[in-house]
């Protein structure tokens, strides 16, 4: 008998068993697949240390006291990583950092600019709900909305600003509205433009965080939960190496997996959560010569510039060690919810796609080193996201001692993810005790 089954070993998952496991509950992982760590993934290839998920993590206090807590070094990114680019007619061009570079920076025209100023006098939405297109439209014109928000939504999500909902997917951005009714007003008194935090990976790349984090747990792979049941008030797991029995269940696995975990307890409301659209995303790791590429984080390619790929990360200026000497490697996603049929492609055309892209961008034909596709990539908090929530709810209502967690309920950075487990950990051990 355990006292917590965790179903998935994902960040969300490991986070949820660290802090548990921390505080002497018994605590068992069961994970689908060989690997643990979900969509984070690292492999070493040809001498490139290649990330196929997530490459960097946005920390904030709370994720780097979690860090210390569990004795896990970060890796800082390089300062280069401040330098953003968003291409635009045959050129990268810098994203502004100051008033001054705003105002002399070709990425908006100057009615583009001028429409800013109208900002502050925007009153508040009457609707609802609104996507992010819609929001930004109306706040900062449409200029802004496709060359500086719409290639951040592809950055985040692989979204498309027309079906995220600003409430759910930009919450923060929601509230500066709601809270100071202009966002330049907001920003202004808060004094944050943007999120806060640092750069981070870990020596190793991101996969050291799920062996740290694993390193104590009792983690069993390739033990693929298939049905959860109750019987006095005791929790019993079929999965496929075994029947288990714990007080509690943490779900930390997909929103497509709660329809099949759940038919004999919650049925008609778990199979709702087969709704949550995620958007494929296929992801390229290519080389190219050392100085070939400007000195940044990388790039954001807006959809109105009609090419394939969404952006491009410069992964080996980021942290030391991740590419041969003389070589630069490059992360570069395509698909997304604007593209998603590109992740059926056969290998060979997305390389072709990749090159040609790439030469046109940077002037040099890249090496393929690695093709990626994740079909069901990242979840989009689309348009009336907010049942999906109230259904979690209903599902932990309803089921004491059974919790919801993962990146399709409250962010899907792995530092949300991590932000989260606290909380969830805290119901817990509450239900526990
Ligand atoms: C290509 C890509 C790039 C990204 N880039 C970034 C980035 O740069 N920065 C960032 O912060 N975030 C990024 N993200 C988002 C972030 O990586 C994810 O949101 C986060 O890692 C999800 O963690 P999770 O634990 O919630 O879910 P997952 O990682 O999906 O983990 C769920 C786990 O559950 C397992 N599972 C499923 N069903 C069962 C079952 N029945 N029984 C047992 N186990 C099961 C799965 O195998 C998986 O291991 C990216 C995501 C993708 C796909």
């Amino acid at each position: 008998m355990q006292d917590v089954i965790v179903i998935g070993s994902g960040i969300s998952g490991l986070s949820v068993a660290y802090r548990l496991n921390k505080v002497g509950v018994k605590v068992l992982v069961l994970e689908k697949e060989e690997q643990l760590g979900g969509n984070i993934q690292t492999i070493l290839k040809d001498g490139f240390l290649c990330e196929l998920g997530p490459q960097t993590i946005l920390a904030d206090r709370e994720v780097e006291e979690f860090l210390k807590d569990a004795g896990i070094s970060p890796e800082y990114a390089s300062v280069v990583s401040k330098n953003r680019y968003v291409y635009k007619k045959g050129k990268l061009i810098p994203i502004p950092m100051s008033l001054l570079e705003f105002l002399t920076s070709p990425l908006l025209s100057i009615s583009g600019k001028l429409r800013l100023l109208k900002e502050p006098f925007v009153p508040k939405s009457v609707k609802t709900e609104e996507s992010i297109a819609e929001f930004v439209r109306r706040r900062l014109g449409e200029e802004f909305l496709n060359y500086l928000v719409a290639p951040f939504v592809s950055g985040v999500y692989a979204g498309d600003p027309k079906e995220l909902s600003v409430k759910y997917a930009v919450r923060k951005v929601y509230e500066l509205e709601q809270k100071y009714t202009s966002l330049i007003k907001g920003a202004i008194k808060l004094k944050a433009l943007g999120p806060s935090g640092k750069l981070i990976s870990f020596k190793g790349g991101n996969k050291t965080l799920i062996e740290e984090l694993s390193k104590n747990l009792a983690v069993q792979s390739e033990n693929v939960a298939l049905r959860i049941r109750k019987k006095e008030g005791i929790y019993l797991v079929d999965a496929k190496e075994g029947k288990y029995e714990a007080r509690a269940v943490v779900i930390a696995s997909p929103a497509w997996s709660l329809g099949y975990l759940l038919r004999d307890i919650s049925w008609s409301v778990a199979q709702e959560f087969d709704k949550v659209y995620y958007a494929p995303v296929v992801v390229v790791h290519a080389v190219v010569k050392e100085g070939t590429v400007p000195k940044g984080f990388g790039f954001l390619v807006p959809r109105v510039e009609k090419k394939r790929i969404l952006g491009a990360v410069f992964s080996s200026q980021l942290f030391p060690g991740r590419a041969p000497e003389g070589m630069e490697l490059l992360t570069i996603y395509l698909g997304g919810s604007t593209d998603p049929q590109i992740v059926d492609y056969e290998d060979d055309l997305i390389a072709q796609i990749v090159q040609s892209e790439i030469k046109e961008i940077l002037g040099q034909v890249p090496q393929i080193i690695n093709i990626t596709k994740w079909k069901r990539g990242i979840p989009q908090y689309t348009l009336g996201y907010g049942r999906f929530y109230e259904l979690a709810d209903l599902i932990e209502k309803e089921n004491p001692g059974l919790f919801l967690t993962g990146n399709y309920l409250r962010g899907v950075s792995v530092a949300d993810c991590i932000r989260n487990s606290k909380e969830v950990a805290q119901k817990v051990l509450k239900y526990l005790s």
